[in-house]
């Protein structure tokens, strides 16, 4: 079976940033045929389908590096909780706690982030969670690519960011370890390979040396990638510098747990030194735009690609639209940089496609070329905020919005089509991911009297 979608602006974010316009594009079963001119295309393959791509791009699927599904439930509470940046410092990133939920509604929580994520053209996921068996069916149903990452820590009783003394429960990581082992015989490979299973680390100052070191060794027995959230907030830095005396980079590095397969979420709160040494090791940074924006805090992105890190993309928490990611993220490092022409609309659609593919162990997806893995997005152009098309990457990484995304293929097989979701029904599960949201909240402010709802908090039923 080949399909070919012709008179479309192929945008390849192949070596070149090769652009396409008015070009057509194979695919067979899960892999890209060829890119050329529509006629060629048409005589090469006669029995193809035919999709008309006129007045729409073709652009290789986003890769979010690092999110977590299940906190869609916090959405329009936590962007304005963080925690402050100086002393003193506390524990936590917000000063409310997030509802417990059931693993039904913690299933729903995960389907409606995965919902959002497929409609802003996001093909690849990074989700980094604990007990994703909960939820890792849904996941694979939803016919995207995902990469899950079973979270670890053995520090009780505080949270990210708290320099008080570290207290240590040594059974929490023998059960975390536990249960990466057992998500990753059982998902690793899943669905056709869609699936992958991470060994992930919460944060530097929420692990122990012992742990780190352990976790360590499992992703090398495991042959799998590693997560770590790093340089958060000046709270981590300043723990880990009152638990361990060094920096959280140092931290990591002299222990070992820094590689070429760990994908480290942030890197904000970094010194030069720091940035230094993660470079060297050729670890890849999840450059989190919108969470880091809301937080008021940036990655130094120039530097720490200039010393060699790979530079990715990722939602975090609350929100999995890439399309307003990869903008923040321009924006951001404009602004921080004090320059109007860098970074360019090309590299910042490399950091959120080919990059992130090749990070998370895909090296032959998020870019379009034959061969290549058939993920892929089409964009629908002929809106008034995109029109005229005449320099169609800078117009939609500036313009673009998650809404113009029509079509969504993954592995070869459409998941969204002319703005239809086919794998998932989209009206049943808002109304069921609202009613889960507001029971969830309901249930806490009830209970937790000492705890006020946030300004213009929904009355509560
Ligand atoms: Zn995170």
């Amino acid at each position: 079976m080949t399909t070919i979608i012709h008179g479309a602006e192929i945008v390849t974010v192949d070596d070149w940033d090769s652009v396409h316009y008015d070009h057509a594009i194979a695919i067979q079963g899960d892999r890209i045929a060829a890119i050329g001119p529509n006629e060629a295309l048409f005589g090469q393959f006669p029995q193809a389908e035919r999709i008309d791509g006129t007045g729409r791009a073709v652009l290789p699927g986003f890769a979010n590096t690092h999110t977590h599904l299940t906190m869609t439930l916090a959405r329009g509470i936590y962007e304005d909780l963080s925690p402050q940046h100086r002393p003193p410092y506390t524990a936590g990133l917000s000063p409310l706690p997030l509802p417990e939920l059931s693993t039904g509604e913690r299933r729903v929580m995960a389907r409606l982030g995965a919902l959002e994520a497929l409609r802003s053209g996001t093909t690849l996921v990074f989700e980094d969670t604990n007990q994703v068996d909960d939820y890792a069916a849904d996941l694979a149903a939803t016919g995207l690519r995902f990469v899950l990452g079973e979270r670890a820590h053995d520090r009780v009783g505080s949270g990210i960011g708290d320099p008080t003394p570290f207290r240590l429960d040594p059974s929490l990581a023998a059960r975390a370890l536990q249960t990466i082992e057992a998500a990753h015989g059982k998902w690793h490979g899943a669905a056709d390979g869609r699936i992958q299973v991470a060994v992930s680390a919460w944060a530097p100052d929420m692990c122990s040396p012992e742990l780190l070191g352990q976790l360590r060794r499992l992703q090398e027995r495991l042959g799998a990638l590693a997560t770590i959230h790093l340089n958060q907030i000046w709270g981590e830095v300043r723990a880990v510098q009152a638990h361990r005396g060094r920096r959280p980079v140092e931290y990591l590095a002299d222990l070992g747990f820094l590689n070429e397969r760990l994908v480290c979420a942030h890197c904000r709160c970094m010194a030069p030194r720091e940035e230094k040494r993660l470079g060297a090791a050729g670890a890849t940074v999840a450059f989190n735009a919108a969470i880091a924006a809301r937080r008021g805090l940036s990655p130094r992105i120039a530097e720490l690609e200039a010393h060699g890190c790979t530079i990715t993309m990722g939602s975090d928490n609350m929100a999995e639209d890439m399309v307003e990611v990869m903008r923040t993220g321009l924006f951001m490092e404009r602004v921080r940089r004090q320059d109007g022409r860098e970074p360019t609309p090309e590299a910042v659609l490399r950091w959120a496609t080919r990059n992130g593919y090749r990070a998370l162990g895909i090296p032959d997806g998020g870019w379009l070329a034959p061969g290549n893995q058939a993920d892929l997005i089409m964009v629908d152009l002929c809106r008034a905020h995109l029109v005229p098309v005449l320099r169609v990457v800078s117009d939609f990484v500036h313009q673009g919005q998650a809404r113009d995304v029509a079509a969504v293929m993954v592995a070869g097989r459409w998941l969204m089509r002319d703005g239809t979701v086919l794998t998932m029904d989209e009206p049943g599960l808002l109304a069921e991911a609202q009613a889960v949201a507001e029971a969830a909240w309901g249930r806490l402010f009830r209970r937790r009297l000492d705890l006020k709802p946030p300004q213009g908090f929904r009355p509560l039923g």
